[in-house]
């Protein structure tokens, strides 16, 4: 069951809290072969589910009361341990919850523990994971996408209704595409950051992974909405009902056709040569059903596309080796056993905890950042980075969403680009720009392409347009079955 189902099967007592988290622990036990958790707390879990049965006894009702969730291991929890996916972080116990755990907590979601991702979230197969990689439920072989592979590979296995996930440059919507999951990442601010393990600050967002948009929404209305006092990025806007969007009727719709006037934006870069042919069927065949739904596609541009890697690359490896260097051996987690003096335990410390794509970037980001370097890289990028934002805004005078690919390939398989950083970041070229433009995106299952692989459609909003994408999403899926499908074994 989805979100929504569970919700009201506890609703209404056909099955308790305590009973949903039993059912799905012994589930995840029963697939640890994937690789999707990477800790567990039975009976803090369950200590959780008879709170939850509790208020449901006392007469309370809520649309996540009860309901089974997972967090990716990057939130900080108190009753499960967070490394990050780094061994620098092992062991890690934090004295309190991310806001985004506390708000879903409070709510009365219940956390069956915590899941896989890259290292520090720098990665898009979660490969980069220090503990194990994870692996993609349609075809094991293959990797679920990253970085929140533990998250998307966990939903697509139905080991949970819905995670949680972070999107720095598409690690939200790119294993949801993967692993033929709905996910969204919010305008930039949207959802506190307070408590997530940062990686690259200005980047940075939380968004919920689930089978289906209206899934996403019951989540999203609770972890979104001003955080300014732990979190200065925290945009002070107050939190919508997005479940409520998605009914929301729109001037001149009609039964039939629900989204009559929606103008779809089709970046020309978006579906050049760089694109897999199976992947660009499946995205045209997603935009041919829009049609039917009422909506126009329209031709637009962003010309700077193409430019999104290398300024991401500069941008997010130059935050993160400042948003790193707090991992000293002093302060948090991992020290290292020998040394000789301060220098020598501070190099062996980092040496020993961070793993090769993680020292990589940190190399990059000084470099980038240093003398003589940061007016050539860093500034340039950020230069660079006010244009792409404003290559959006040039679009959205056309249409009202963009659509495109989530990435130009289905899944690959584990280890295809382990030995090569350059592909992997090659592949995340439909994703950064909307990150670095700070814009609302969201991956859609929109069908199958090679290998029987899952596709995902990315639609892209203005500044504070979950609710716009959510519900057009909503509309594809009472119109198709894609988000419904599950791989065989599950
Ligand atoms: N794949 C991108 C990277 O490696 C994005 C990761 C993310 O969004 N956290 O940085």
């Amino acid at each position: 069951m989805g979100v929504t189902e569970l919700a009201a099967a506890i609703a209404a007592r056909q099955t308790s809290a305590v009973e949903a988290a039993q059912h799905l622990l012994v589930r995840a036990r029963q697939h640890e072969g994937l690789g999707a958790y990477l800790a567990f707390n039975k009976d803090a879990t369950l200590a959780q589910a008879r709170a939850a049965d509790a208020r449901l006894a006392a007469g309370e009702r809520g649309p996540l009361l009860g309901v089974p969730l997972a967090h990716k291991d990057i939130f900080v929890t108190t009753d499960f341990p967070t490394t990050a996916g780094s061994k620098m972080l092992q062991g890690y116990q934090s004295p309190f919850n991310a806001t985004v755990v506390q708000r879903l907590a409070d709510a009365g979601a219940v956390s069956l523990g915590k899941l896989n991702c890259d290292e520090f979230a720098m990665g898009s197969g979660n490969d980069n994971s220090a503990y194990a990689p994870a692996h993609n439920p349609w075809d094991v072989s293959r990797v679920p996408g990253g970085s929140s592979g533990g998250s998307a590979a966990a939903v697509a296995a139905r080991l949970v209704p819905a995670a949680t996930g972070t999107d720095t440059g598409g690690s939200i919507r790119q294993p949801a595409s993967f692993t033929g999951i709905t996910g969204i990442k919010p305008t930039y601010g949207r959802c506190s950051r307070y408590g997530m393990v940062a990686f690259a600050s200005s980047l940075d967002q939380a968004g919920p992974m689930a089978r289906s948009a209206a899934d996403c929404a019951v989540l999203l209305s609770t972890m979104a909405g001003p955080d300014i006092d732990r979190d200065s990025t925290s945009l002070d806007h107050p939190a919508e009902d997005y479940t409520a969007a998605l009914n929301q009727p729109r001037e001149g719709a009609t039964a039939s056709q629900p989204l009559k006037g929606l103008r779809i934006g089709l970046p020309t870069e978006f579906f050049g040569a760089g694109c897999a042919p199976d992947v660009i069927n499946a995205v045209r065949a997603a935009l041919a059903e829009y049609q039917k739904l009422g909506a126009t596609l329209v031709d637009i541009s962003l010309p700077r596309t193409e430019l999104s890697i290398p300024v991401y690359y500069i941008i997010a490896p130059a935050e993160a080796s400042s948003n790193l260097s707090r991992f000293d051996g002093v302060k948090f987690g991992h020290r290292a056993a020998q040394y000789t003096d301060l220098a020598d335990m501070y190099q062996k410390t980092r040496s020993e905890g961070f793993g090769p794509e993680v020292q990589r970037r940190i190399m990059i980001g000084t470099y980038v950042l240093s003398h003589g370097y940061y007016d050539a890289y860093y500034l340039k990028a950020q230069q660079i980075r006010r244009l792409i934002a404003q290559d959006f805004q040039q679009a959205f005078t056309q249409c009202d969403v963009i659509a495109g690919p989530v990435a130009p390939t289905v899944a690959w398989k584990i280890g295809e680009k382990s030995e090569d950083p350059l592909a992997n970041y090659l592949a995340d070229i439909y994703t950064l720009s909307t990150s670095l433009a700070g814009l609302p995106g969201m991956s859609v299952p929109a069908g199958f392409g090679a290998g029987g692989m899952p596709v995902g459609l990315q639609l892209v909003g203005n500044y504070f347009k979950e609710g716009e994408l959510l519900q057009t999403a909503y509309a594809f899926q009472q119109a198709t079955d894609w988000h419904l499908r599950t791989a065989q074994g599950f």
